[in-house]
């Protein structure tokens, strides 16, 4: 009998993206299933074109939070779907819930997600090591079975989606390789490299390299990369949808990043990444899986880590993680990615 697979990833939008080899080895794992996957709502346009995903179901944290019918509802239509196996690599105690009411027999998970008890096939996840693609991988795979498994995420689009992003390009004479995109921005304050920072690496890298320097981030983002980019920068922020970004990201010669999503986009084209780490750390497992990678930090700093996803600000008010880090080091590494 095929299976009917459901995958709950309600995440943030790099955790959904690094969770595309886990699609694709589900779909090899059970040969002939059909797979539904629940997003955050605003998020499932990053999984358009997908070959291995059947149906992709948005679902609004919001609205389920807000209203007790509206998440029971929500459960109650999952049902009829008649899955057989649901796999979690969300560890919300509600993802447990859904995946309980989902009806499903098989119920696969990590031990240490919220209200595991409703799951019966509970996997360890070690905090720090394995990259986060092992660790989604180790739901269906033993660690000798993922030896030897791809771990690049996979992004796609249709060619209508990023006719937008195609003509903006034309206009200000981006091409394949003439690029460096910068996304200064972060969910979390204190991942975030300070705008004076990004400002000296990226003006220092236009002017040592030739090459174009493009801002990226979302609407909220958009002063940041102006003031980043200011006289010689071209703001996309707020102008591309994630289809869009996959695009533009596919063509760039570098990416100097934060430790987010943009960093996943850049893995699944092997774009090289140059990304400062500063309240997170590359233990953790998101790190960038490009072949060519600098990671910017300041070791031998105690403080660090002080969360698992940073916070909002310094705990230790002095910022050293973001403070300190050497600009002339990041421009000499950004030209050594780009050469090569
Ligand atoms: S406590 Fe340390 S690691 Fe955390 S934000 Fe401050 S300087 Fe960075």
């Amino acid at each position: 009998m095929s299976e009917n697979i459901l995958v709950i990833q309600t995440a943030f939008l790099g955790d959904l993206i690094l969770t595309t080899p886990l699609f694709r080895e589900i779909k090899r794992r059970f040969p002939g299933s059909k797979m539904t996957v629940i997003v955050n709502k605003g998020t499932e346009s990053v999984l358009e074109a997908n070959p291995w995903i059947d149906q992709i179901i948005p679902l609004d944290k919001k609205q389920i939070k807000s209203s007790f019918f509206g998440f029971w509802n929500f459960c109650k239509e999952l049902r009829k779907h008649n899955f057989t196996i649901c796999i979690s690599p969300h560890f919300s105690f509600r993802s447990s819930i859904i995946s309980f009411l989902s009806g499903a027999k098989r119920r696969i998970g990590y031990k240490t997600a919220g209200f595991s008890f409703l799951l019966n096939e509970r996997k360890p996840r070690l905090l720090r090591g394995p990259h986060e693609v092992d660790k989604l991988l180790s739901l269906i795979y033993s660690e000798e079975e993922r030896k030897n498994i791809s771990r690049q995420p996979e992004l796609f689009w249709k060619s209508e989606s990023v006719s937008g992003i195609q003509s903006e390009m034309k206009k200000n004479g981006l091409e394949k390789g003439n690029y460096i995109l910068v996304s200064p921005s972060s969910v979390w304050e204190t991942k975030r490299l300070p705008a004076d920072k990004f400002k000296t690496v990226s003006k220092l890298l236009h002017e040592k390299t030739g090459l174009k320097i493009v801002l990226t981030g979302g609407k909220g983002d958009s002063k940041l990369c102006e003031e980043v980019g200011e006289d010689f920068g071209i703001n996309f922020a707020g102008k591309t949808s994630l289809p869009e970004m996959s695009y533009l990201m596919s063509g760039a010669a570098l990416l100097v990043t934060n430790d987010s999503s943009p960093i996943h986009f850049a893995s699944a084209f092997n774009i090289p990444t140059l990304a400062a780490f500063g309240a997170t750390i590359p233990a953790f497992g998101y790190t960038p899986l490009a072949s060519r990678v600098f990671i910017s930090e300041i070791n031998g700093l105690n403080c660090r880590p002080c969360g698992i996803h940073g916070g909002r600000v310094c705990p230790k008010k002095h910022f050293r993680c973001m403070l300190e880090q050497d600009t002339d080091r990041m421009v000499e590494e950004g030209i050594r990615l780009i050469k090569g």
